[in-house]
């Protein structure tokens, strides 16, 4: 049987400044197209202030506040998906580096491009690739050369928009989608009953495409949306954005909602009657894996600040899955990705979240070395405690990405969710630069993942202290 695919619902429109300007049809202030900003003199370079902020647009307000927009979820998803787009913002960046290059008066402690510097790289980050980002970044040290060590101001925030951090960032956000899209086509299948998995199939229960993606990716995008729109956690915000995904399919792979859960089905059905923002706990039942499978972004989103990581995770789980379980799993999940994220190596991530201290049931199921445990004694059903095990186990018997998410697929029954869940901690372990292409090449909406990720990356620099303070106090 074969379904049509309606196409995807993004709940996103770019803002049509950018669009206008990328599509050659606005002119500056200045009386350039975007085309025309290739062909500038070094001396106009220097000159013209405005032309950095269209032809790097970040969603952060310039010093000097220009007419040029902020760069908008919408309109970067836009930009990163349009190949012109893309190209031109290569060649800018070639062009820029050029002008350092024939240019000595920027070798100073200060000097106005350093503040370029800074735009260009978050937003090559955050538009294109981490490794564009800081491919530029080494290409300006380089060119600094002795004077480098003179910017010491300017260093501290060009490192931190190309830390492997926002790296990092990326893997478990893209993570979490590679395993759900592997796993969909044999979720429901029990192990052992179907050929082994090596990439992505078509087919399964929902007859999805190839590389598509269900429930658990879908999730996490309305949680990612809702945090990254309310620059915090809302509750209301949230449980809005998974209802327009349950019904209307925004933020799903194919234009319809796939793979809902019973929990999350109910409390969904809650909150449209009585406003509830808390899920009822149903007894077992609800002790499923639909909160731990969604939850990196929150962990994303507080990168800098672990209490914080583990809090927003136990919120967004208490939205459609409020049994204690499930919202332990999902704390030390979260407190396991965000030392992840953070540089440690898994063991020391895992001895250090274990440490924070769990209810006996927990720390029997995986305070152990999981390494060479017989896989007849791994289940991988929709018991969330269960799936967290199956994870770890995953991880602690391979030694890539591609082979920990696989290994999740195999085992079978909630393939794709095991999977996701690995995907979400393996890909922080080691990163999005260092997946295999034809893994991100063959998944459904890779470039919005992406750029959601990066949104989701909070910039905090060494000397802002006040992001710090926001994460600590306004949850
Ligand atoms: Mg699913
Ligand atoms: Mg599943």
């Amino acid at each position: 049987m074969t379904i049509a695919h309606a196409s995807p619902k993004w709940p996103h429109e770019p803002g049509t400044k950018l669009k206008d300007f990328h599509q050659e049809r606005t002119l500056l202030s200045s009386g350039h197209r975007r085309a025309d900003l290739l062909k500038l003199t070094d001396s106009e370079f220097e000159r013209h202030h405005g032309f950095i902020q269209w032809a790097f647009p970040t969603p952060e307000k310039s010093y000097n506040n220009f007419s040029a927009p902020l760069l908008d979820l919408g309109a970067a998803i836009w930009l990163s998906e349009d190949p012109e787009s893309i190209s031109f913002l290569e060649k800018m960046s070639v062009r820029f580096l050029k002008f350092l290059k024939d240019n000595t008066h920027w070798k100073a402690a200060y000097n106005h491009n350093h503040l370029r510097i800074t735009r260009i790289i978050h937003s090559l980050r955050m538009l294109h690739s981490f490794e564009l980002a800081q491919w530029f970044h080494e290409q300006v040290i380089n060119l600094a050369g002795d004077s480098y060590a003179m910017m010491e101001r300017p260093r501290l925030y060009w490192d931190v928009q190309s830390s492997t951090l926002n790296d990092k960032i990326a893997g478990s956000m893209l993570g979490l989608a590679i395993g759900d899209a592997l796993g969909a086509p044999v979720e429901f299948t029990p192990r052992g009953e179907f050929p082994f998995v090596e990439g992505y199939q078509d087919g399964g229960r929902f007859h999805l495409p190839v590389g598509a993606w269900t429930d658990d990716t879908a999730m996490a995008l309305c949680l990612a949306d809702s945090l990254v729109h309310n620059d915090g956690f809302d509750a209301d915000d949230l449980l809005q954005r998974l209802c327009n995904w349950a019904e209307h399919g925004e933020n799903s792979s194919t234009g319809i909602s796939v793979g809902i859960g019973q929990n999350t089905l109910r409390a969904l059905g809650e909150y449209k009657r009585t406003g509830r923002l808390e899920a009822e706990a149903f007894g077992a039942k609800n002790d499923g894996n639909g909160s731990l499978m969604r939850l990196t972004p929150a962990v994303c989103f507080a990168s800098h600040h672990l209490e914080t990581a583990m809090e927003l995770a136990a919120l967004q789980s208490r939205t459609t899955h409020a049994s204690p379980i499930a919202e332990e799993c999902c704390r030390l999940t979260a407190a396991l990705i965000f030392k992840l994220l953070n540089g440690d190596d898994y063991y020391a991530a895992k001895e250090a979240a274990l440490a924070l201290g769990w209810t006996e049931h927990l720390t029997q199921a995986i305070g152990s070395p999981l390494a060479g445990v017989d896989d007849v004694l791994v289940p991988s059903g929709g018991y969330v405690l269960d799936s967290l095990r199956a994870s770890l186990w995953c991880i602690e018997n391979t030694k890539s990405f591609e082979n920990a998410v696989l290994l999740a697929v195999n085992l079978g029954d909630d393939a794709d969710t095991t999977a996701a869940i690995t995907g979400q901690m393996a890909g922080a372990m080691y990163g999005y630069a260092a997946m295999p292409q034809n893994l991100k090449d063959g998944l459904v909406g890779e470039r919005r993942l992406y750029v959601t990720s990066q949104f989701l990356a909070r910039n905090v620099l060494p000397s802002n202290g006040r992001l710090h303070l926001a994460l600590s106090e306004d949850f």
